[in-house]
């Protein structure tokens, strides 16, 4: 069975390989204070710069996951409260936890199909850090970069925050066009979760060094203390950090990679598109994901092409939250080979 599901998702073909290394390699009983970690660390931020393009000023923390990155932000970096714009489910969880911890938290909300309009936002010297849900993963559309720009033209002081759970490793980012930018690995870099990362640039960093907010076991003052020398403040995820480590070791630098996404984006739209009961949730291009297509139907439909798609070992991943019964989403991941892609899409188009 292959799964088109959008988290946790298809891990890359090659684990098994990197699993039977990370053991023989003595990573796994490595201390989390020795040279063999502290190496580890710093070749696999070295390598987010290679890979990913991440600018060398901007620094990794590894934390447990993107729901832990959305508290964090919150606690540790926020000193009056963050603005949201977002227009899903994920994007909807990220300001619920952000209200509960700083009850000024507002935010914006958009239609799915809308696309971010700079010249329309007033977000008052009130709120010092814009948080921007880029690839919403409930509904599969995103922010383009050109839209991110633009708001970091109008608000150049504000922090931006930007949330690319599933879309970094996927599609090219440009990190100078915002602050924190984060992740967790059980999406597009096709590993098994358990592992988030955080990226900041130097104005987060003397931001959250301003606030000082210290004591809590999240608390980002202690990450970046030790991240200084390549340490965690308390045992990590090794083995999650590890097999990071080889995934980006082993992928193409992005560009390619977010080539062949939109290339194959574009032959499931066009499927998709010509299908006589299936249609794009997104229907504006503008607004539409790279690495997540939301499909919807009527709730019969889409139940029957669920069930015939799994006869043909293929699952499709369901839709979120209010979307569940006339939707389903497809993940197009990286460690989806082309050949599954092409097998999903001869299957969709008898529709
Ligand atoms: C999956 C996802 C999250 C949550 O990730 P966890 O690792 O489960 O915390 C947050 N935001 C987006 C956009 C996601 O797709």
């Amino acid at each position: 069975m292959i799964t088109f599901a959008a988290g946790p998702s298809k891990v890359y073909d090659s684990l098994p390989t990197y699993l039977q290394e990370a053991y023989q390699e003595g990573i796994l009983s490595a201390n989390h204070r020795s040279g063999a970690f502290m190496q580890l660390y710093q070749e696999t931020e070295s390598l987010m710069r290679q890979k990913l393009h991440m600018p060398e000023d901007y620094k990794l923390i590894f934390t447990s996951s993107a729901t832990e990155n959305w508290e964090i932000i919150s606690q540790s970096i926020v000193e009056r409260a963050s603005f949201h714009i977002y227009s899903g489910s994920f994007g909807k969880k990220w300001i619920e936890f952000a209200k509960h911890i700083i009850p000024a938290t507002d935010g914006l909300k958009i239609q799915a199909n809308e696309t971010v309009d700079a010249a329309s936002l007033t977000i008052s010297e009130g709120f010092d850090l814009i948080a921007i849900t880029q690839n919403e993963t409930s509904n599969g559309s995103q922010v383009r970069m050109e839209y991110l720009e633009e708001i970091r033209e109008k608000y150049p002081e504000k922090l931006i925050a930007v949330d690319t759970t599933s879309s970094m490793a996927g599609i090219e980012l440009d990190f100078s066009l915002g602050d924190i930018w984060y992740a967790s690995v059980q999406k597009c870099f096709g590993l098994p979760a358990g592992l988030g990362v955080l990226i900041l640039s130097p104005r987060a960093i003397a931001q959250t060094e301003r606030k000082g907010e210290k004591g809590r076991y999240n608390s980002l003052s202690f990450m970046l203390e030790n991240a200084r020398s390549y340490q965690t403040h308390y045992t990590p995820n090794v083995l999650g950090i590890y097999l990071l480590n080889r995934v980006l070791q082993d992928m193409q630098e992005i560009q390619h990679i977010d080539q062949n996404l939109r290339r194959r984006m574009s032959q499931l739209e066009d499927c998709v598109a010509k299908t006589k009961t299936l249609r794009l949730l997104v229907d504006n291009q503008q607004a539409r994901s790279t690495t997540v297509l939301g499909v919807t139907g009527l709730e019969d439909t889409i139940s029957q092409v669920k069930k015939a798609a799994e006869k043909e070992g293929m699952q499709l991943g369901s839709g979120y939250g209010p979307l569940k019964p006339i939707s389903f989403r497809i993940a197009n991941f990286p460690a989806i080979t082309d050949a599954e892609m092409e097998k999903l899409i001869a299957f969709l188009s008898q529709y």
